[in-house]
């Protein structure tokens, strides 16, 4: 099975392993200590990239470009200069494509931001995560409160859109540490914030400390009266909740993140890097020796493909759309459903409803304050 471009294909996700350091919490496909391999993974990128163009009767028109890891900000800028060379050749730039590059606080020179606008780049991602030093280096994440305000005093100049990443829960934070942390980034000049919850995955170094009791998490009450402060702050400071985890000042709302959302095609590259073609997911090879060697020698580096059931792709919709201030469609909860499941699917909403958990505007079902926290439940409710 290979990706088909029968719908038209806007956004394109391109994937840098490459990190100084490896985060305990890091799910991602990243890699510490193998900066060596730079040259060589550029140039099996855009081997890949330049191949699925040309097996493309037509060039695609994009509206997005993502460059995430990893840690982008350490692409070599020669290399970046190439890259960004071989993109413009080869698919067609929409005049309002927003073009975001992941960058690490301590990881960039001052240069960097001026040429990264001179090749298009228009969205900086900023992995702030928090600014206490001493829970980051806890965690093995080796950046400072001096690289971030370094990161933000050189970059504004440049741009316009800078987003920052930020982790609720991370232990060795207390309550009044995080209010005031993020009563300094409301200051700054940002115009979009991802505030995640601290995720502990499986064989993740945070997982064992955590198993081991070496390292305690902040109680879920206490973490969830955080999210709801937070919340607020941001909303007080002009920013509007958009998503679950996601604010953004009005107009600034990200668009890439939008179309996985919209659940719309959009084409990775890179290690490990997961496609959507609008019926089909696919997953590269995630060993680097194997990519490379894969694609230098011209195969296809898929290693996982799938078709999702039409009862998978309705929970997708429920859950991703919940998860958005717009809601879900009531009639996408209700498709495909016999008048049986539409009875009892009607008897839970009601319920959830009378518990001020879910609310119905102009045919969207939308959480409610107090939902938005519960959105897993809801959803299982929903489909039970
Ligand atoms: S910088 Fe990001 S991608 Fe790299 S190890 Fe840390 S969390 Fe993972």
């Amino acid at each position: 099975m290979t990706y088909s471009t029968a719908l038209d294909t806007h956004s394109i996700y391109i994937h840098w392993p490459f990190c100084p350091y490896r985060c305990h919490f890091c799910p991602f496909v990243a890699l510490a200590s193998h900066d060596d391999f730079m040259p060589r993974y550029h140039a099996a990128l855009c081997k890949e990239i330049k191949e699925f163009a040309s097996k493309v009767d037509r060039k695609l028109a994009l509206k997005t470009i993502y460059m995430g890891g990893g840690t982008p900000s350490t692409y070599p800028d020669k290399l970046l200069l190439d890259m960004s060379g071989i993109l413009k050749d080869v698919f067609i730039f929409n005049h309002d494509i927003e073009m975001t590059i992941e960058v690490n606080p301590g990881t960039v020179r001052v240069e960097q931001f001026a040429f990264w606008r001179s090749i298009g780049i228009n969205r900086m991602s900023v992995g702030v995560q928090s600014l206490n030093d001493k829970a980051l280096h806890t965690l093995g994440r080796m950046q400072s409160v001096k690289d971030v305000y370094f990161l933000l005093e050189h970059a504004q100049h440049e741009f316009d859109n800078i987003s920052v990443d930020l982790i609720l829960g991370l232990p060795g934070v207390t309550e009044n540490e995080w209010k005031a942390y993020l009563q300094e980034v409301v200051t700054w000049p940002i115009k979009h914030v991802s505030m995640y919850f601290l995720q502990v995955h499986e064989k993740t170094p945070l997982y064992f400390r955590v198993k081991t009791n070496e390292l305690s998490l902040p109680k879920d009450a206490a973490v969830v009266d955080l999210y709801y402060w937070s919340r607020d702050l941001f909303i007080s400071h002009g920013f509007t909740q958009y998503e679950v985890s996601n604010f953004a000042k009005s107009g600034y709302e990200s668009r890439h993140n939008t179309v996985y959302w919209e659940r719309e095609p959009y084409k990775a590259f890179g290690l490990g890097a997961c496609s959507f073609d609008g019926s089909l997911r696919f997953q590269n090879e995630k060993n680097l020796m194997k990519y490379l060697v894969g694609v230098e020698q011209g195969n296809d580096v898929t290693v996982f493909h799938e078709q999702l059931t039409e009862k998978q792709v309705r929970l997708e919709k429920i859950m991703l759309g919940l998860r958005r201030a717009k809601g879900v469609l009531l009639d996408t909860v209700m498709n495909g459903l016999d008048s049986d499941e539409i009875e009892q699917v009607t008897i839970r909403l009601q319920r959830l409803k009378n518990h001020k958990l879910i609310a119905q505007e102009e045919g969207y079902l939308i959480l409610t304050t107090e939902g938005l926290i519960v959105e897993n439940e809801i959803v299982t409710q929903l489909l039970s």
